[in-house]
């Protein structure tokens, strides 16, 4: 039974290639990108639909989940990461779905706090989810190593809330689950909202006001055209300029430099009377793959809960190292497929899409985000 979303791209067997590529953190795709970013998604399931990512009516009970023989056992996990630290990653984050629904996440989590990247220092690890069982699981989460979290919160408005996760949960135990986070010491933690004009953009600066001084970073995230199932109209984007500017109408911003090469994030610092930046109030950011598309920079893969690697948010088409690794690879050799796939990786979704604008009328055939990770 094949459990892929309809319409994606059968995976291309990851072959074996003759010859071999230096696994020594150099390694560049075709526009000189280097691999620093792994995404890693341990289930493709979740407890809510949000309608811009997993909508109720596609993503319903007869929906062909992936069996756990399917997924990726975290031994299987830890051994790809090793062959991506190989090649110069530095940072590991955890997506689904929902990664806590993915039973004894902690011990994956333990076997990656054990690994080191090339230059000897712990990996940078975090986590994507939707809040909903943080409170219950951020203690253990801490103790086996997780250093931070991004927590998905597109509103404070309960009502407003519900209707984004289509599953009538209550915003006050998200909230609950970002306190238990914070209680534990996993941070700095970041908030993501998506932004979808004519649903939530009301929530823009209730949410400012709440996390401003908080010590948390609140990205602004433009609703995206991904997978093939969120029905996504252009007139649903509610620019980051626009964002900015509403904010700016009543809490003084100023623009900040990036914290790092490759951040999705531009960030604004919230400005004292001077006009200056005040950390104290601390900052937000914005996060524009429509608008202001950010490919030139991007390192970040992404390997799917069965084991496809895929090289952009917006592929058609993953890579199996599943069955590399279950066929026998060595390390060498899953090194060198990696390898091999990175170096001849091109992918620039919404650089593209703002050439060739969003409707081009072929069918598509992205895959699902649920099923690679934001
Ligand atoms: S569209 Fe693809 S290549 Fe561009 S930034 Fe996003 S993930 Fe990277």
């Amino acid at each position: 039974m094949d459990h892929r979303p309809k319409g994606l791209a059968v995976p291309a067997a990851a072959s074996m290639p003759t010859t071999r590529v230096q696994a020594n953190g150099l390694l560049a795709d075709t526009r000189g990108r280097s691999l620093r970013d792994l995404r890693i998604s341990v289930t493709d399931r979740c407890n809510f639909r949000c309608n811009y990512c997993m909508p109720k009516e596609i993503f319903d009970k007869d929906y062909a989940y992936l069996p756990h023989t399917a997924l990726l056992s975290f031994e299987e996990i830890t051994r790809l990461a090793r062959q991506f630290i190989a090649h110069g990653v530095q940072k590991i984050r955890l997506t689904g779905g929902e990664p806590l629904l993915r039973k004894n996440l902690e011990q994956l989590i333990a076997q990656l706090a054990a690994l080191r990247t090339l230059d000897g220092t712990p990996l940078d690890i975090t986590l994507t989810t939707n809040g909903s069982l943080l409170a219950r699981k951020a203690a253990a989460l801490r103790a086996a190593g997780l250093q931070r979290v991004t927590v998905s919160l597109d509103g404070l408005d309960d009502a407003v809330f519900r209707a984004m996760n289509d599953v009538d949960f209550p915003v006050a135990d998200v909230l609950a689950g970002i306190e238990a986070a914070r209680a534990v010491g996993l941070g700095p933690i970041k908030i993501n909202m998506v932004v979808k004009r004519g649903t939530n953009e009301q929530e823009i600066l209730p949410m400012a006001r709440h996390f401003m001084g908080s010590g948390m970073v609140l990205r602004f995230i433009e609703y995206m055209d991904v997978g093939a199932t969120n029905g996504w109209r252009m007139n649903e984007v509610m620019p980051s300029s626009e964002v900015v500017r509403l904010i700016q109408s009543e809490l003084p911003l100023v623009p900040l430099e990036a914290s790092q090469p490759g951040e999705t994030a531009q960030r604004w610092g919230y400005a004292d009377a001077q006009g200056r930046h005040d950390p104290g109030l601390g900052e937000i950011g914005v996060i524009s793959s429509v608008t202001q598309a950010f490919c030139h920079s991007c390192n970040r893969a992404r390997l799917s809960t069965e084991g496809q690697l895929y090289l952009c948010l917006f592929a058609e088409k993953g890579y199996d190292l599943r069955s590399l690794l279950r066929g026998g690879a060595s390390d060498a050799d899953l090194a060198n497929a990696i390898g091999h796939i990175w170096q001849g990786r091109a992918d620039n979704y919404s650089e593209s899409r703002s050439q060739l604008g969003p409707d081009t009328g072929a069918p598509v055939k992205r895959v699902e985000m649920s099923y690679i990770g934001g």
